[in-house]
C-alpha cells in the first residue's frame, strides 16, 4: 500500500529524475527523493555546485561503492553500515555528503559503534607506543634513567624492586629506633627506681 502511493508520488508533474554520476558510476533518482533530507548535500541546493550542464549530470569524485549505501538512505530512510569498507571511509563519504552518523538504523548500529570503539582503542595504542618509544630515545643517558627509576618506580622491574628494597629498609630502621627507646627508657626507670630504693 505505502510502495504503491510512493510510486505514485514520484510520479507526480513537478518530480525530475536526476542523474548522480560518482566517479563514472551512474545513479538515477527522483528529485523528491534526495530532498527528503534537505540539511544534506544532495538534498539542499548545494549539490547545484556540482552540476555538468553538458552531461546533465551532477558528478561526484567520490567511491561509489559506499555511495550505493548512502542514496538507499534517500530510499528507505535507513542508513546501513557496509561491513566492508572501512570505516574512515565511511565515515569521510558520509561527511562529505552531508549526512550524520547517528542515522545508522538500528540493524547496523552496534556494529558502526563496535567498529568505532575498535578503531578509537586501536589509534589510542599507537599513539601510547609512539610516546614510549619516543621516550626510550629520549632516556638515553645513565642520569636520566636513573632519575626516572627513583621518580617512578613502577617503570620497570629494577626500579620496583629497588623501591621496595628501600622502602623495607627504611621501615626496618624506623622499627629498631621505636624498639631501641622503649627498651632504654624500662632500663632508666628501672635504675631511678634502684636510686630511689637505695
Ligand atoms: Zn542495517
Amino acid at each position: 500500500m505505502s510502495i504503491l502511493v510512493q510510486s505514485g508520488k514520484s510520479k507526480t508533474a513537478e518530480d525530475e529524475k536526476l542523474v548522480v554520476n560518482i566517479s563514472g558510476r551512474r545513479f538515477e533518482t527522483w528529485q523528491n527523493t534526495l530532498e527528503k533530507y534537505p540539511d544534506t548535500l544532495l538534498g539542499s541546493n548545494e549539490r547545484d555546485f556540482f552540476y555538468e550542464e553538458d552531461t546533465k549530470e551532477y558528478f561526484f569524485d567520490r567511491d561509489p561503492d559506499i555511495f550505493r549505501h548512502i542514496l538507499n538512505y534517500y530510499r528507505t530512510g535507513k542508513l546501513h553500515f557496509p561491513k566492508n569498507e572501512c570505516l574512515m571511509q565511511f565515515d569521510e563519504e558520509l561527511a562529505f555528503f552531508g549526512i550524520m552518523p547517528d542515522v545508522i538504523g538500528d540493524c547496523c548500529y552496534e556494529d558502526y559503534r563496535d567498529r568505532k570503539r575498535e578503531n578509537a582503542e586501536r589509534l589510542m595504542d599507537d599513539k601510547l607506543d609512539e610516546e614510549e618509544n619516543a621516550d626510550g630515545v629520549v632516556a638515553q643517558t645513565v642520569r636520566e634513567r636513573m632519575w626516572r627509576a627513583f621518580e617512578t618506580p613502577h617503570t620497570s622491574t629494577p626500579a620496583l624492586v629497588f623501591y621496595y628494597v628501600t622502602g623495607f629498609f627504611i621501615a626496618v630502621s624506623v622499627m629498631a629506633n621505636v624498639v631501641e627507646t622503649v627498651s632504654c627508657g624500662q632500663e632508666r626507670m628501672k635504675s631511678k627506681l634502684a636510686t630511689i630504693n637505695a
